[in-house]
């Protein structure tokens, strides 16, 4: 039998968490959609926990504005408080209702790769 390395798990975590990402991008790319008047930085969007539990159904609230600045980087996710797992992500912020993490060691090579926004044919969300 083949073992489970820490780094193959890390792996698997991270990529739970780009999944996660992808969604919630969609809810971002939506709401100004349908909010093309009036639709404003404070707007609160309704999102998903951004944690490495595939299982996970924890709901976070996030100001676009605030969205935005973690969106700016490929390591950053949003999570639900406490989702965090010190052994793979470092809490770099906190928010009213939610955290957010960075990617430690090899992970943020994997979740750039899958960032939407840093794709080579990715589209810019206005
Ligand atoms: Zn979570």
């Amino acid at each position: 039998m083949p073992q489970i390395t820490g780094l193959a798990r890390e792996d698997k975590l991270a990529r739970n968490q780009a999944i996660f990402r992808e969604v919630n991008e969609r809810i971002r790319e939506l709401a100004s959609r349908d909010l093309a008047s009036g639709f404003g930085s404070s707007r609160m969007l309704d999102l998903i926990c951004e944690c490495s539990d595939d299982g996970c159904t924890a709901v976070i609230s996030v100001a676009v504005d605030d969205y935005e600045s973690v969106r700016a980087f490929p390591a950053r996710f949003l999570v639900y408080p406490r989702h965090d797992l010190p052994q793979i992500e470092q809490i770099v912020g906190r928010g009213r209702g939610y955290e957010i993490v960075e990617k430690l060691g090899d992970a943020p090579t994997i979740v750039a790769a899958l960032d939407p926004r840093h794709r080579t044919n990715a589209q810019v969300i206005g």
